[in-house]
């Protein structure tokens, strides 16, 4: 019978033996109730890897890797957990028709689908009556045919029915076109394409699958211009980098990127050898693009178009951008231009004077962003200092904040300490000075968190006596960390004693466990005790005068004298609790 995910986790536990899995991949020595052996995971000469067969726990006393014998597989065979679970269940032979791996092969039937769709709207490029519609548009936008290979750029004729009888003919399965948004069905029970009459576009993500559909009108009067398939599991606008597959060898090679906002900027780039682009598809940039972009290239280049909503968008993307403490530079084309249109004065053979026009075009981003700012805003010096400041204040690398401040303070003819003070005023998050210390006192209490969690895992009896005095509220209103989940899952589960512990289905879990099981239990465990639950009182008291705190900040901005009152005396409330004079 099929299992669930969390009985596949405790099945596996059950099949295997960590002794024997781990002695298929390391010679194990018995030393006492261990086994010791030569690390697989960092070099060493002399054996610090110990298996626990009684715990079925692994850890590694050099390199601190541990876990039990899911983490075990996982890290030798360089899998992630479900991978992982699926393969040893294959090994031992059970059935696997849990949902994740069902979902799993819904994905990829649906690639498939879309490839196999691409291949269709492809061929009727060339072989429909009506392609040369589409032919004759993409040879007057200068794109050539090994482009349009390489994109895998298709046809959608304007019959509306042309899709769907051929895929019912080749056996696919129909809901799943409609799922995938490229069928709708009709109240008579026929099919209808999505694409009439279109230029489709295939997206491809970052490995190449097929994921969704851009289609573009070829009539002028038809709206809208462009139709996108609609959002499915695969398809994320939000996420998703047109062209990213075909240009990520280009971008690491040049270490630089061209953010486009269309597809035919990004294909005009293409054409004329600039290669290191990629294009949001059809929505505004987000913050997932700008992180995945800044994993990818070290110099990126907005080229937005030279209108007002382009500089806008511009400037949009910079603020993205700099709370990631990066810094785009803005190519500023002239206001009647976009990236296709000025692409397109140069042929495939001039790339080298685009490249260079190119340059001379581009500004820092505080030059783009204060020239753009003052045009907006000709007699109001004020409001485009203030615009300034919001645009680059997340900025929290101290050496970029210095970049910024002297450039700025150049175009503005102000001091670089104002600019600077302003920067950090208007900080939302910690300001720089501020945050190593606030790191440190973080490391401080997760290390405590720590002991808690070494203590109950060691005394999971003990879960309702700190329970009663506040763990849990602790937990919630404490900063996300490795130690805060574990004890708060622990919490959740409530367990009577360790092997109810050790059948948790979570990697991270699992590996803190066998890491707090290797630990040397305490040797005075009533004073630990004493000690555990004076820290989760003294912390609940820090975090509410520190709510307290804020609030008289709050209102002496605001001159509520009474409210200060109020809160003064809930402080006096709180001081009879005589541990409130030691912190
Ligand atoms: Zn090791």
């Amino acid at each position: 019978m099929p299992m669930s995910f969390e009985d596949l986790f405790e099945e596996i536990k059950r099949q295997y033996d960590i002794l024997n899995l781990v002695s298929q991949y390391v010679k194990l020595k018995r030393v006492g109730k261990n086994y010791v052996g030569l690390c697989p995971f960092h070099a060493e000469k002399t054996p610090s890897f110990t298996v626990n067969p009684e715990k079925q726990i692994f850890k590694c006393f050099g390199c601190g890797a541990s876990g039990d014998v899911i983490s075990f597989y996982m890290k030798i065979k360089g899998l992630d957990f479900r991978s992982a679970l699926l393969e040893l269940a294959e090994r031992a032979g059970l059935e696997i028709k849990t949902l994740p791996f069902k979902e799993k092969k819904r994905e990829r039937e649906l690639v498939e689908l879309n490839f196999k769709v691409a291949k269709i709207y492809q061929n009727f490029l060339h072989t429909h009556p009506l392609g040369d519609k589409a032919r004759d548009y993409l040879k007057k936008r200068g794109l050539s045919e090994e482009t349009w290979e390489n994109f895998f750029l298709g046809y959608a004729p304007p019959e509306g029915r042309v899709l769907a009888g051929l895929l019912r003919a080749s056996q696919f399965d129909m809901e799943q076109a409609i799922e995938a948004g490229l069928l709708k069905k009709m109240d008579d029970g026929s099919y209808l394409d999505l694409f009439r009459d279109r230029l489709v576009i295939p997206i491809l993500n970052e490995k190449g699958e097929c994921v969704g559909f851009a289609g573009r009108a070829l009539s002028p009067d038809v709206e809208p211009k462009y139709l996108n398939s609609p959002e499915t599991r695969l398809f994320k606008k939000s996420e998703i980098l047109y062209g990213l597959f075909q240009s990520k060898e280009f971008i690491k090679k040049e270490r630089s990127l061209y953010l486009v906002e269309g597809y035919f900027d990004y294909l005009s780039l293409w054409e004329r050898e600039i290669k290191n682009v990629v294009a949001t598809c059809g929505t505004a940039l987000t913050e997932r693009h700008v992180q995945k972009i800044c994993s990818y290239a070290e110099d990126i280049y907005l080229l937005f178009d030279g209108d007002k909503a382009g500089k806008k968008a511009a400037l949009r993307a910079i603020s993205l951008f700099s709370k990631k403490n990066r810094l785009p530079q803005v190519i500023s084309l002239p206001s009647e231009e976009d990236p296709d249109s000025f692409v397109q004065k140069f042929t495939k053979e001039q790339s080298e004077q685009l490249k260079e026009k190119l340059k001379e075009l581009t500004l820092s981003a505080p030059a783009f962003a204060y020239h753009t700012l003052k045009h907006e805003f000709p007699s109001h010096p004020s409001k485009v200092f203030q615009e300034l400041v919001e645009l680059f204040s997340e900025i929290d690398d101290p050496l970029l904040e210095q970049e910024v401040c002297r450039e700025l303070a150049f175009y503005l003819e102000l001091p670089e300490g104002d600019i600077r003070r302003s920067l950090r005023k208007n900080k939302k998050s910690q300001p720089i000075q501020d945050k190593t210390s606030h790191m440190e006192e973080i490391k401080k209490e997760e290390g405590f968190l720590k002991i808690i969690a070494q203590y109950l895992v060691n005394y999971p009896e003990e879960i309702p006596s700190l329970e009663e005095v506040g763990l849990r509220k602790l937990l919630e209103n404490f900063e996300e960390g490795p130690y805060q989940r574990f004890l708060l899952q622990l919490l959740e589960l409530k367990p009577k004693e360790e092997s109810q512990i050790l059948s948790i289905p979570s990697p991270d879990f699992q590996e803190l466990l066998s890491d707090l099981l290797f630990s040397p239990p305490f040797e005075d465990k009533k004073e630990v005790q004493e000690q555990i639950k004076r820290f989760i009182f003294l912390e609940r008291k820090k975090r509410e005068i520190k709510k307290i705190a804020e609030s008289i900040k709050f209102f002496e901005k605001t001159g509520k004298r009474e409210e200060i009152e109020r809160i003064l005396f809930s402080i006096k409330k709180a001081m009879t609790y005589k541990e409130i004079s030691e912190i």
